[in-house]
């Protein structure tokens, strides 16, 4: 069995202290072992300031970008691989494994397009120059610079590849090397590709450092240069916002956690149109991809109150056809939950929203195909439904992060449909099903506010989308409130976090001269 290792300082490094075993969690077999500690964590960061950090602001955007696409080509030519290896410790069927790995191959692709279309600068104008007194020699400009520290990547467990990925592409395109932890559970695909990078010398020395294990100190040896990007649930985002050397040191951060994302299915979608089945298709989708195991995931069904029964109806029968067991075996469509403690999770949190309501599919003896009899950390499809006009406070509270969700019925109006999936707190991603423009319109700009992204789901888009589930990296991915208030992608929006706006105030030539902008 294999030990993962970290890549510290430019070697590396095995840990001392406690080992902890990964497993495959369709069979529980141990796959591999982690051991934490022992690392000078303080000295990994400082490595990566320095060496990574000066490395890659010598480098212009477009020779950033090259590094982008080295690294994107390199997981293609061992996709392969890197899709075993989501099966067996992710618990990922193949195509929930595409998912993640071809999701970080692209996200790469299209940064590194993105810094060959920069090209060869190394700062950003940030909008237009603004003529400041009755001269136009005295002039402002907003530029980006990249900050001089490292950036910090926590991930969570459901995305091992495209988490670490999309993370670093914004990163290192900005000019800021990268130290990414993943989490300790499905650590095997990003050991992975950090190991072929260094294996492949595809990255300058220090870019990009790898922790596998807990977290440990990390966190206590952040400075007022670096950056915290963390991916992950609620409870831990808030313990790392209050850390004390976040707060002396004013560090950046961006927290990514939990949603009770919503999906607003409009009044004038009539059963069996093609907007209803695009409905069912997506919440089906979403609700077994990855074992609902998606930060994006819907949780909320909103539908109008006469139509709740039919929608219940089609999806038991979509849900109930799903084959869920070791993804390894043939015909198996849904996999296990990452954890033992994932599962235990999910369980209780089904519990919760039952109480709310009832259950309605979903069970927690699982026959789960081709896994070993009492193993695997495996739960079903799990509808849970409301009353119309019920209170239901764990519906609208509690992220189940499985393969479950809850039909809440209103009585057709945007306006109520509004109000309840506001009563998520703030959301990554919510849509709405309908082809009345009217009530779209109404929908989308009443939940504004408390999203990151909305998605309209219509017949003309529906075979083009890949549904409100998957994050694309030219459009931003985050959201207030319970969402963690933070914001990722979004193309060169993504960037924003790594660099610092300054402001530049004085004579014009000489402004345009250090922005580069200057066209003599
Ligand atoms: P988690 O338990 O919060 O762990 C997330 C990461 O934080 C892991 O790498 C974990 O390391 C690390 N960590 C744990 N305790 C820490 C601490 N005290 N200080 C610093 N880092 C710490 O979350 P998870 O169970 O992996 O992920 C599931 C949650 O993530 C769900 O709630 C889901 O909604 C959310 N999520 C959000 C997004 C998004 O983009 N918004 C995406 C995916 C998932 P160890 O594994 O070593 O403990």
């Amino acid at each position: 069995m294999i030990t993962l290792r970290s890549h510290l300082g430019g070697s590396w490094f095995r840990g001392q202290g406690k080992e902890e075993t990964l497993v495959n969690p369709a069979t529980e077999e141990p796959l591999a072992t982690v051991v934490t500690g022992g690392a000078d964590l303080a000295a990994a960061l400082d490595f990566a300031r320095r060496r990574g950090g000066e490395a890659l602001r010598a480098l212009t955007f477009a020779e950033r970008g090259e590094l982008l696409k080295a690294m994107s080509d390199l997981f293609q030519a061992h996709r392969e691989e890197l899709l075993d290896l989501a099966v067996a410790n992710g618990g990922n069927t193949r195509s929930d494994a595409k998912f993640d790995v071809d999701g970080a191959i692209f996200t790469l692709s299209t940064y590194a397009e993105l810094g060959r279309a920069l090209g060869a600068r190394r700062v950003l104008a940030d909008g237009e120059g603004v003529q400041l007194g009755r001269s136009p020699r005295f002039h402002g400009q907003h530029l980006l610079v990249p900050r001089q520290g490292v950036a910090v990547h926590i991930n969570a467990f459901n995305f091992p590849a495209w988490g670490t990925a999309e993370k670093a592409a914004t990163a290192l395109l900005a000019g800021v090397p990268v130290l990414t932890k993943p989490a300790t559970s499905s650590a095997l695909v990003t050991a992975r590709m950090v190991e072929l990078l260094v294996e492949k010398n595809v990255l300058p020395v220090g870019a990009l450092s790898l922790l596998v294990g807990r977290v440990g100190d990390l966190l206590d040896h952040v400075g007022p240069q670096d950056v915290v990007a963390f991916t992950g649930s609620g409870a831990t985002g808030q313990k790392i916002r209050v850390l004390p050397a976040l707060v002396r040191h004013s560090v950046r951060l961006n927290v990514e956690a939990d949603s009770l994302n919503a999906a607003v299915l409009g009044p004038d979608v009539e059963p069996d149109s093609e907007t209803w089945g695009f409905y069912v298709k997506d919440v089906v989708r979403d609700m077994t991809q990855k074992a609902g195991q998606k930060c994006t995931a819907i949780r909320r069904l909103l539908v109008p109150a006469d139509k709740a029964d039919r929608l219940r109806d089609d999806l038991i029968e979509r849900l109930s056809a799903v084959t869920v067991g070791n993804p390894a075996h043939e015909g198996v469509r849904m996999g296990p939950l990452a954890t033992a403690g994932q599962r235990d999770d999910v369980r209780q949190g089904i519990d919760l929203l039952a109480r709310d309501g009832r259950l309605v599919l979903g069970s927690f003896e699982v026959k789960a195909v081709g896994a070993p009899e009492g193993k695997g950390f495996f739960v079903a499809p799990t509808l849970i439904e409301v009353e119309p006009g019920a209170d239901a406070p764990s519906v609208h509270g509690h992220e189940v992060f499985g393969p479950a969700a809850t039909v809440v019925p209103y009585s057709g109006g945007a306006a109520e449909a509004v109000a309840l999936v506001a009563r998520g707190e703030g959301g990554l991603v919510s849509s709405v099903y309908s082809e009345d423009v009217g009530f779209v319109g109404d929908v989308v700009l009443g939940l504004a506010p408390y999203h990151g992204r909305i998605f309209m789901g219509s017949a003309k888009i529906a075979e083009a989308s890949p549904g409100p589930g998957t994050v694309l990296p030219q459009l931003v991915h985050g959201g207030p409130g319970r969402a963690g208030g933070g914001e990722e992608l979004g193309g060169l929006r993504g960037l924003e976090f790594y660099q610092q706006r300054v402001a530049l105030e004085g004579s014009r030539p000489v402004i345009e001269r250090i922005a580069g902008l200057s066209v003599s």
